[in-house]
């Protein structure tokens, strides 16, 4: 009579287990494979983006990816090959989040024959 017990006590042990710890891990897992995974946060702002700028910012010499937004043009003084007033700004290519789908072409800017 002892194993019909034990039989008949299990199913209640295995009712008690949280069920939320097994269906959280289907999420995350299913939240990776979504593009923002993919993407990295900048340097500077911690924003994650899909797009990067690789470079140097700083006398460290060490290549950062910063967003292609305002931390950019901070860095850079949105001269892509840097101007007089970042000299350790060295441009080092763009980073993409091949996730995304995003192109990290620049806009053309057009001229206004003035
Ligand atoms: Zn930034």
């Amino acid at each position: 009579m002892h194993s019909q017990a034990e039989a008949t006590f299990a199913p209640d042990i295995h009712h008690g287990q949280p069920e939320g710890s097994a269906s959280r891990t289907k999420k995350d897992r299913k939240r990776n494979t979504s593009p923002s995974a993919y993407s990295k946060p900048c340097h500077l702002c911690r924003v994650p983006s899909d797009v990067l700028v690789r470079c140097q910012i700083d006398s460290s010499l060490q290549w950062q990816f910063v967003c292609t937004k305002k931390c950019w043009k901070d860095v850079s003084g949105g001269v892509v090959d840097g101007d007089a007033a970042h000299p350790f700004y060295k441009y080092g290519g763009m980073w993409k989040n091949k996730h995304a789908g995003v192109s990290a072409k620049k806009p053309k800017v057009k001229k206004t024959g003035k």
